[in-house]
C-alpha cells in the first residue's frame, strides 16, 4: 500500500533528508586515498548521531553506510582492510532516521584523477536520476519514471541494474511502490500529491549482469565493469517534484 504524506510528514521527511544529504555531501568532502572505508564509514556515523538522527544496522547491515568501489555496486561493506585509492569510484549509500522519518540518497564520488570512461558513467548516472526526478509529475504514470532512467542509459549503451530498485519511503525505508530503473511509458501507479520515493539509477558500464559476494551483502557486475548509483528521495507534489535530500 502507497502512503500519502501529509504537510507535516513531507516537513519531517524534509529534515530527515537534509540529515541524510548531509552526510553524503560529508562523504564527497571526506573521500581521500589511503582512508579505510571503515574511516569513511565512521565519519558519517558520527555525523548522523550528532544529528540526533541513527541509521546504524539497517536490516540487519554491519554498519551506516553502504561504500561500494568500483565493480562493487551497491550493499559494500565498511572495512578496516579495504583502502581508497586516487583512480576509484566510490559509491556511498547513507541514510539517516530523524523523529521517526527516514532520508535516504546516495552518489558515486570520484577519487583522485580517474578515467574519462568513469567520469561519463557517472555523468550519466546522475543524468538519468534527473531525467526521471522530472517524469515524476502529478498524474504521470510510476512507468514514466521508471523509463526515464532506462531510455536515457541504454540509449548511452550503459547497462541498466534490474534485480535491484528505488522504493517508496516514509516511515519505513522500504515502502511501496518498487521502484525499477526500467519501465513502460503510461503503465503503473498514477502519481498523487505526497507520494514519497527513492530514485536510484544502478548502472553498469558494460553489461546489465550482477552477483553477490561471498559477504552475503556486497552486490558486484558480473563481468567486472565499473558501476555507479546516484540516489535522491523525492515527494510528488502539485507545483512538481521536490528533492527531500538537499543539503
Ligand atoms: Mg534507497
Amino acid at each position: 500500500m502507497i502512503t500519502i504524506k501529509s504537510r507535516s510528514d513531507l516537513e519531517k521527511l524534509r529534515e530527515a533528508g537534509r540529515v541524510a544529504a548531509q552526510a553524503l555531501e560529508l562523504a564527497g568532502k571526506s573521500i581521500h586515498p589511503g582512508m579505510t572505508t571503515y574511516q569513511l564509514d565512521k565519519i558519517l556515523h558520527d555525523f548522523i548521531v550528532h544529528s540526533g538522527a541513527t541509521f546504524l544496522g539497517y536490516g540487519g547491515f554491519p554498519a551506516s553506510a553502504c561504500i561500494s568501489i568500483n565493480e562493487e555496486i551497491i550493499h559494500g561493506i565498511p572495512s578496516r582492510h579495504r583502502v581508497i585509492k586516487a583512480g576509484d569510484i566510490v559509491s556511498v549509500d547513507v541514510g539517516a532516521t530523524l523523529n521517526g522519518f527516514v532520508g535516504d540518497n546516495a552518489a558515486t564520488f570520484p577519487v583522485g584523477d580517474v578515467s574519462q570512461e568513469a567520469l561519463d558513467l557517472l555523468a550519466v548516472t546522475k543524468a538519468s536520476l534527473f531525467e526521471a526526478i522530472a517524469a515524476a509529475q502529478v498524474g504521470a504514470r510510476l512507468g514514466d519514471v521508471c523509463h526515464a532512467v532506462e531510455a536515457y542509459c541504454s540509449e548511452r549503451g550503459y547497462g541498466i541494474v534490474r534485480e535491484y530498485c528505488g522504493h517508496g519511503i516514509g516511515r519505513e525505508m522500504h515502502e511501496d511502490p518498487e521502484v525499477p530503473n526500467y519501465g513502460k511509458p503510461g503503465h503503473g501507479v498514477r502519481l498523487m500529491p505526497g507520494m514519497t520515493f527513492c530514485i536510484e539509477p544502478m548502472i553498469n558500464q558494460k553489461g546489465d549482469a550482477v552477483r553477490v559476494l561471498k559477504d552475503g551483502w556486497t552486490v558486484v557486475t558480473a563481468n567486472g565493469s565499473l558501476s555507479a548509483h546516484f540516489e535522491h528521495e523525492i515527494a510528488v507534489t502539485k507545483d512538481g517534484p521536490v528533492i527531500l535530500t538537499r543539503p
